[in-house]
């Protein structure tokens, strides 16, 4: 019985697709090209938002319609992380070759959990290459993942088995004889915490050691906190160096906190979301020296690497601990020697089966630009900082709160107190935003308040710097002003 209507989710005109895509390509560049022109971000109006909140469409619209709304009700309130003058948290800026690969890996639709895939082939020459970004040799292992968070967690999965010296998997933590203990400083990114708890481990498992007057972990601190644990009957089990911390731009002593590791039997990871791909700028490179002895390291390519998001990745030099903390298959999975499950299972190696294809936006930018050019933006965004901090220090109004080691600036607007000083940061960052003049967040460094400019944007120019360090000045004095009244 072949009474069925057969539908399809193709169009049904392929031309009139055809031309749509045409237009939705001709208005993205347009989008990209004119970013400068618009404000940084801008708040959604009301009747904007209740636009976009309707039951579930039963009825059909046509592409074209549904094309519109999302220019008009989402694109024109975006994040803003694409626009020059933005410097909040710590974000990616995107980019056009990116956004390509992202559309080209979904028309190709390849599930990379794994199979004989040209896909698949892409994603293991994305990590070697990450492999060598990282110092890291041919034979470590790794995956890209979501981002920084999902990395660092599949990183402490492998070293809590590890660690555990029996099954993990079979026999669960409640085996486990000591609790394990991982280090790091009090500048650690929180995504740790999370995994921590997420392993059923506990936050407590993470010891957060003090860092010094630089927001590096203190290593007189380090050593002591392990004996004293040892003492204590605790497993310490690894030490998590940050190869630049997102509150300051911090790294680690990790040559020291290699050979510490060395000597405690410990193992070393390394949370370079931020400065993994530090070696690419030989003029600072030197910063990470040690990366490359860590036994494992997180790094976010949509970060510095500014590929859309999400793109994550972790790298560990134990193939065998990290495949078999992760190796799972169902009957209906099993691997052959040929046909289309012949080869690595990539989801052997991390926690999702179903993956998308996010190593081509990486594959495109590396090989369109070349892996110099990235580092010559590094480079840059670090000399956009510090180009900041000199204005900042030669400004009477203006003063730094924290050590410029990086690409990241947190200063502030000065103020009568300590309380006065966050009220009246705050109400600048706040009012910078809803004006749409630039982006900055804030943050608190050893006690002190202040807004936070990370450069991770190859759109800032020096001119967006002047222009910004003149805004705050502004805003700051017509505050003043109007609390003064
Ligand atoms: C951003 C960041 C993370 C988390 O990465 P996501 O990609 O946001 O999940 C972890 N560690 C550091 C140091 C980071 O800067």
């Amino acid at each position: 019985m072949r009474n069925i209507k057969e539908e399809t989710l193709d169009p049904e005109d392929w031309e009139e697709a055809r031309a749509l895509a045409h237009v939705v390509v001709d208005e993205a560049v347009d989008h990209l090209k004119q970013v400068r022109e618009r404000p940084a971000w801008r708040p959604m109006p009301d009747d904007v938002r209740a636009q976009l909140r309707t039951g579930l469409p039963e009825a059909p619209s046509s592409l074209e319609q549904v094309y519109g709304d999302y220019r008009d009700l989402v694109r024109a309130y975006p994040m803003g992380n694409i626009h020059p003058r933005f410097w909040g948290w710590y974000m990616g800026a995107s980019n056009f070759t990116g956004a390509l690969g992202d559309f080209l890996a979904a028309v190709e639709g390849s599930n990379l959990g794994g199979g004989n895939t040209g896909a698949a082939q892409v994603e293991q020459q994305v990590v070697d290459w990450l492999k060598e970004i990282a110092g890291f040799p041919e034979s470590a292992s790794g995956t890209l993942t979501s981002g920084g968070s999902m990395a660092n967690l599949v990183a402490h999965t492998v070293i809590r088995n590890l660690a555990a010296g029996f099954d993990v998997r079979k026999e669960g933590i409640a085996a486990l004889e000591k609790p394990l203990r991982f280090y790091a400083s009090d500048q650690v990114h929180s995504c740790h915490q999370k995994a921590f708890e997420t392993l059923g481990l506990g936050a407590k498992t993470l010891v957060e050691v003090p860092s010094d007057d630089r927001q590096r972990i203190r290593l007189d601190a380090l050593e002591f906190a392990i004996s004293e644990d040892r003492a204590k009957g605790f497993q310490p089990a690894c030490v998590i160096g940050t190869a630049g911390t997102t509150n300051t731009g911090a790294i680690d002593d990790l040559t020291a906190l290699s050979d510490l590791c060395e000597r405690e039997q410990l193992w070393f990871h390394v949370d370079g979301c931020i400065g993994g791909v530090l070696r690419l700028a030989p003029d600072h490179a030197h910063l990470v020296s040690g990366i490359e002895r860590a036994g494992s390291v997180a790094i976010d390519p949509h970060k510095w690497l500014h590929a859309p998001f999400e793109a994550g990745a972790v790298l560990i030099k134990d193939r065998s601990a990290h495949f078999s903390t992760f190796e799972m298959h169902g009957d209906y999975l099993q691997l052959q020697e040929r046909g289309m499950l012949a080869g690595e299972f990539l989801a052997d190696y991390g926690l999702e089966l179903s993956r998308g294809f996010r190593a081509l936006k990486i594959w495109m930018s590396l090989k369109e630009q070349g892996a110099a050019k990235f580092g010559r933006l590094i480079s840059q965004d670090i000399a956009f900082a510090r180009y900041m901090a000199r204005q900042i220090e030669a400004h009477p109004m203006l003063e730094l709160v924290a050590p410029v080691d990086l690409n990241i600036v947190c200063f502030r607007h000065v103020a009568a107190d300590e309380d006065a000083a966050k009220a009246l940061n705050t109400e600048i960052m706040l009012r910078l935003q809803e004006r749409g003049l630039a982006v900055p967040s804030d943050t608190t460094v050893q006690g002190k308040h202040g807004l936070r400019c990370a450069f991770n944007n190859h759109r800032t120019r020096h001119e967006d710097i002047d222009g910004f360090l003149r805004d705050v000045a502004l805003v700051g004095e017509e505050i003043t002003a109007e609390r003064a009244r």
